[in-house]
Parts: C-alpha cells; structure tokens; sequence
C-alpha cells in the first residue's frame, strides 16, 4: 500500500522508496529532510543536521543520519541497513501516520473576488502536513460587501503591522460572523497595496490577509506568520526552499519549515494537540 502519512507522501521519491528505490549517504533534498524530521519527532535527535536557521534539519543525508537511521532500525526490529529503505519508510509511515497537531483556517472573501480557496486550503494542507499538524477547513463564506465597501476594500492600502487596532485591517477582520480565537481567519482581497499577504491582526483576533491573484503558498506563509508570531526571529529566512521566504514567494518544489519553526508553530494557541 502507497504511504499514508502526510509527512511522506507528498514526496515523490519517498513514493519511490516504497516502491523500491533506496536512498543512501550522499543523497539530499527535501525527501531526506522529510525523514530527518520525523527521526527527530520519534526521539532520535540530530544536533549536527540542525544548525541551519534556514534549512533544518539540513536534508543531508550524511553520517549522522546514517547513525540514527540504524538505530531506528534496530529499535523496531528492521535489518539496520543505515539506508533509507522500503522497510524503513513503511515502518516510519506506521508510526507517522496520525496528525499530532490541528489548525483550524475560517476562509474569508469579499464577493467580487475569484478566490481560490483550494489552491490555499490544499497548499497549507501539504507543507504543514510534512509536519503532522493537520489543516482544518473550519468554515467559508463570501462577506456580502455593500457597493461603498467594495470601492473601500478594492487595495487594501494601510500599512501592514503586527498588531492592527484600526484602519482597513481592523474593518475587514471585524466583519462576517466571529471567529474563536483560538482559529485563524484567512481574508482574501483583491489587492494590498504593499505586498502579497499580511499575517497582521487584532490583539487576540489571529487573521491573516492574502491578496487573491498572489502565487501559490501565499495563505500557507501567512498563516504561518500568524502561528509563529512576532516574537519569531528571523520572521523571514533567505531561502527559497523554505515557507517563510523573503520577497515574492517562489519555490521550485514544495516548501519546508525549520525544526525551530515547527516547534514554535506546535506552541502556538491556535495549534492544538490532537
Ligand atoms: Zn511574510
């Protein structure tokens, strides 16, 4: 059976693994990331593969990797091979296979958008699935704009700040029905005046504004702007493999998050444990 897990199976050469291709010391990318990461969440730690603030664990499939492999391997009664191999990712798909985490997204447009909700909904799903933290579409809704408010809201054209208290932020997330704070609301507009996505929000009001015509990834970066918070440092990371890029978001293959963002991520009020 293909792998379950939503850490693995966005991977195309881990599918590959599974169907019996093996991957050994030397190999790199977002695959041996991948299963760095899980290693470390099942308790096999790798101080030497995570000391990069933009890529970490690094996806270096080098001699610490090979260590823990084995150990892995032997814990669960696997041939300790020190390879990435079919036993092995079936074995670490078992153990990955539930979420451990959830964020739940309120979706959010003004009526004259065509927004691609599932484009964002299904990108947010794959990034933060590599993680276990599951992406829950809690509700959706178009906010029914009167003609004035669709010329107000045409750019948004305030600042965007962490903490918004008033101004066009403020008019757009206080409108549709309340969202629980411990949710996130994504509202989609047509324009911001001064960049692709806001993760600003209310105090204890956590939204996020992405502009709708913007590139794919746009909603999976500002929620995760929303769930890192401004007390995150770096907010941003010059890397274009990963999430919380600099500048205009493009990323050749699904992007990742760093060990230190995903455990700051798990800490956040809008992420709760499954
Ligand atoms: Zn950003």
């Amino acid at each position: 059976m293909a792998l379950q897990s939503p850490r693995f199976k966005s991977s195309q050469k881990l599918l590959d693994v599974d169907a019996g291709r093996t991957i050994r010391t030397g190999a790199s990318g977002r695959h041996v990331h991948l299963v760095q990461m899980a290693l470390i969440d099942l308790g096999y730690p790798m101080p030497r593969s995570t000391t990069n603030p933009r890529y970490s664990p690094d996806g270096v499939f080098g001699n610490e990797t090979r260590d823990k492999l084995i150990a892995f391997q032997t814990a669960n009664h696997i041939p300790p091979t020190g390879v990435i191999d079919r036993a092995t990712i079936q074995a670490l798909d078992v153990l990955c296979r539930n979420y451990t985490h959830r964020v739940r997204l309120h979706f959010r447009s003004l009526s004259e958008n065509n927004v691609p909700f599932n484009q964002g909904l299904s990108d947010a799903e794959i990034v933060y699935g590599q993680y276990g933290i599951k992406i829950e579409f809690a509700s959706g809704m178009s906010l029914m704009l009167t003609p004035e408010e669709e010329v107000d809201f045409a750019v948004i054209d305030d600042a965007c700040a962490w903490v918004i208290t008033d101004g066009e932020y403020a008019r757009l997330h206080g409108m549709g029905p309340s969202i629980p704070q411990t949710d996130i609301g994504v509202f989609y507009v047509r324009e911001l005046s001064d960049a692709g996505g806001c993760g600003g929000h209310m105090a204890n009001r956590p939204a996020c504004t992405v502009a709708a015509n913007v590139t794919r990834w746009a909603t999976a970066h500002e929620v995760g702007h929303v769930l890192l918070t401004s007390a995150f440092n770096p907010t941003h990371v010059a890397s274009n493999r990963n999430l919380m890029m600099d500048g205009v978001l493009h990323f050749s293959t699904t992007p990742v998050l760093t060990d230190r963002q995903i455990a700051q991520i798990k800490a956040s009020t809008c992420c709760s444990r499954i």
